[in-house]
């Protein structure tokens, strides 16, 4: 256990509810593990306390933190200095201190991006297809034209929520052409996709038996297509297990979880930090090898 002293500088994570988190329990290994008098803990906060909070943070000294649920778009406002990633995807997760008040910034969009660079593709001749168009859909859309694909289909399930998401890329420096579709679009699309990314919770612990596509859709992905899901518990989910007897690549959400920690941290600590040692404390933490 690590030593709390009276030097100790404290990190932690904002969300309503944290107490499903593994952000501390990764951050705290990574800080064991350089021997740095630090500390990563849970906060609570309600979103009718959040600018009290972030104050209160700012005031007690706290070095930065992360933003989860509900809180990822409403901070913004907030904040004295937004990075252009955040502004384009309208949402922070990593929020660092500056002279004039609290920065922002969304390591989500790299963390997606993480696994699939290690991947050889050629991405300007990929159009991902992307089912769900919530928070994290916002992080895979920026994270998909970073990479260098030039266009993205969208599914969702509500036109109207869907027609806001494709409008709200306008005036963002986005490089690529969104095409928004309703779920029955989604089997026309199957066959010709190299990127099918689930950001929906479906098939989420404990509803473990469901999945967004259904069996006749899947059966017309490509073998060698990669199926991304942003899921990571349970590990592999149906989605995936699905796309894996189609012979697609299958990547779960836990090293994108990893990997926006990761560059979170060492904003914070400008420095760089053991990636190894986070993954291994989650893969324990799950209860996965
Ligand atoms: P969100 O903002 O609530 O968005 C969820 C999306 O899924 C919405 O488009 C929603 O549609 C759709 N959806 C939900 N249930 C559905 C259903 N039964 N049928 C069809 N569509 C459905 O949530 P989020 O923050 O984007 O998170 C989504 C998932 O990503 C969660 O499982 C979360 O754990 C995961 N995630 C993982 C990471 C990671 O680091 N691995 C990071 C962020 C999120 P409507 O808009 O029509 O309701």
């Amino acid at each position: 256990m690590q030593l709390i002293t009276g030097k100790t500088k404290l990190l932690g994570v904002i969300g309503h509810p944290v107490e499903h988190s593994l952000s501390p329990v990764m951050h705290n290994a990574a800080l064991a593990s350089l021997s740095l008098d630090y500390v990563y803990i849970p906060l609570p906060v309600k979103s009718e306390d959040l600018a009290n909070a972030i104050a209160g943070l700012d005031a007690i000294h706290l070095v930065g933190f992360n933003v989860t649920i509900p809180h990822k778009q409403t901070i913004l406002p907030m904040l004295s200095e937004v990075s252009p990633v955040a502004q384009m995807v309208g949402a922070a997760n990593t929020i660092y201190r500056t002279e004039a008040g609290w920065g922002g910034t969304n390591t989500d969009v790299d963390g997606f991006i993480a696994p699939l660079k290690a991947l050889q593709r050629n991405w300007q001749q990929v159009s991902p297809v992307i089912i769900g168009n919530g928070g994290a859909a916002r992080g895979v859309v920026a994270g998909c034209a970073e990479l260098g694909c030039r266009e993205i289909h969208i599914i969702g399930r509500n036109r109207e929520k869907l027609a806001q998401f494709q409008q709200s890329w306008q005036n963002t420096p986005l490089q690529a052409t969104l095409n928004t579709h309703q779920w029955e679009e989604l089997p026309a699309l199957m066959p010709s996709t190299q990127l099918l990314v689930n950001t929906t919770p479906i098939g989420m612990s404990p509803n473990v038996e469901k999945s967004p596509v259904d069996p006749a859709a899947m059966e017309k992905l490509q073998p060698g297509a990669i199926a991304y899901d942003l899921i990571y518990r349970p590990s592999p989910t149906q989605f995936l297990e699905q796309a894996k007897s189609q012979g697609a690549i299958a990547l779960d959400g836990l090293e994108m979880l990893i990997q926006q920690g990761a560059a979170a941290l060492e904003m914070w600590l400008q420095q760089q930090v053991p990636v190894d040692v986070m993954r291994q404390s989650l893969l324990e933490q799950l209860g996965r090898d």
